[in-house]
């Protein structure tokens, strides 16, 4: 059986030849990386590791926007709920998310004026409804999100909204890639690389990556027909030692990406360094917005500065975000830290880790 792109991504007749081609194939182990927390969901959420044989392991790499998210940014973005002023635009996943002393949850239930919004759209709504009050979007995500929020900070600025300021803590896949290929303590030998970041950045978002490190890499879709035939392709990469960069999700994604959404990203915001949890510093992994934006920059705005600070005690979020841990060796998993009582963002966000392994692995 040659492993080939399949437009039968529902087909279960697909996903049991796939099984079988990946048992027949997998004769060494090796450790396959997906660096997208909506693969973390899909993969638990389908049974996909019980489908694997022992020689194949799969770790849950930085994929999860809110769990990569420093404990300094979420302090400031606490500090800055406390402002009299101010309102806090933020998608649902930042609420409950545990700072070093409160959360946008506990801020809300002490009089806070934090709302949930579902789009960049809505928190440029909201301003425009409460002219009075200085309505700040959190803005967390990767290249699939930066894109609507350099959108709505476009729109603010063509319909002059002038108190609608936009939190920028958005981070870059790629320069993350480069950054686990760099750690000592990180071993991968194959990434199932993210679908939608992909649909974005495109194929060619990753050529200086795979140029520079020849590690098999291939984009995959969410359903289980995809995600098996990516961990497919990786094997059969791994087996005859020839590395490549497959679009295993070719009903989505392109060779050059969305050029449009690139560059209405490009217009607003410029790379720059970023601090991500369970990482540190990557060099050019984030977005700032340009100086023409700045009175839509929050951190210009109210003079904010993101300081470093140290993660809980105990949670190993950032051993898990690396692939280093799996959430049950952190000592508090399902103990301490549940999803009703989390201790780090892993087990709060819809994408997280460890919520996946709480609600999914019974081993
Ligand atoms: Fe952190 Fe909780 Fe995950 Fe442990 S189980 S790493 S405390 S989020």
């Amino acid at each position: 059986m040659t492993i080939k792109h399949t437009q039968e991504y529902r087909d279960p007749a697909v996903s049991r030849q796939l099984v079988e081609h990946i048992a027949r194939r997998s004769t060494r182990a090796v450790r396959l990386m997906e660096v997208c927390g909506t693969h973390t969901m899909s993969i638990f959420r389908h049974g996909i590791r019980s489908l694997l044989p022992d020689t194949i392991r799969l770790l849950s790499g930085p994929g999860c926007p809110v769990c990569v998210t420093a404990q300094g940014e979420i302090d400031a973005f606490v500090a800055l709920a406390r402002e009299a002023q101010v309102t806090i635009a933020t998608f649902g996943d930042l609420m409950r998310v545990p700072g070093s002393h409160s959360s946008l949850q506990a801020e809300k239930a002490r009089g806070a004026d934090v709302r949930v919004v579902y789009s960049t759209l809505d928190a440029l709504s909201l301003a425009k409804a409460h002219p009075q009050r200085e309505v700040v979007f959190l803005g967390v995500g990767f290249e699939t999100t930066a894109p609507t929020v350099a959108a709505a900070i476009l729109t603010a600025q063509k319909e002059g909204v002038e108190n609608f300021s936009v939190l920028a803590a958005h981070k870059t896949v790629p320069p993350a890639l480069m950054a686990l290929m760099q750690a000592e303590d990180v071993r991968v030998d194959g990434f199932l690389l993210p679908g939608h970041v992909s649909v974005i950045i495109g194929m060619d978002g990753y050529q200086a990556f795979f140029q520079r490190y020849r590690v098999p890499c291939v984009v995959a879709g969410f359903e289980p027909t995809d995600l098996l035939t990516a961990i497919a392709m990786l094997v059969d990469q791994l087996q005859t030692g020839t590395p490549r960069l497959v679009n295993g999700y070719q009903r989505a994604v392109t060779g050059p990406g969305n050029a449009a959404a690139r560059a209405v990203m490009a217009q607003v915001f410029a790379p720059a360094d970023a601090h991500w949890r369970g990482i540190g510093v990557i060099p050019q992994s984030g977005l700032a917005i340009r100086p023409a934006f700045s009175r839509f920059d929050a951190r210009k705005r109210f003079d904010i500065q993101i300081e470093p600070a140290p993660e809980p005690k105990g949670c190993a979020c950032g051993e898990v975000l690396t692939g280093a841990k799996t959430p049950p060796q952190c000592a508090l998993f399902s103990k301490r830290c549940t999803p009703m009582t989390p201790v780090g963002p892993c087990m709060v966000s819809s994408e997280g880790t460890c919520a996946a392994y709480y609600r999914y692995d019974a081993s």
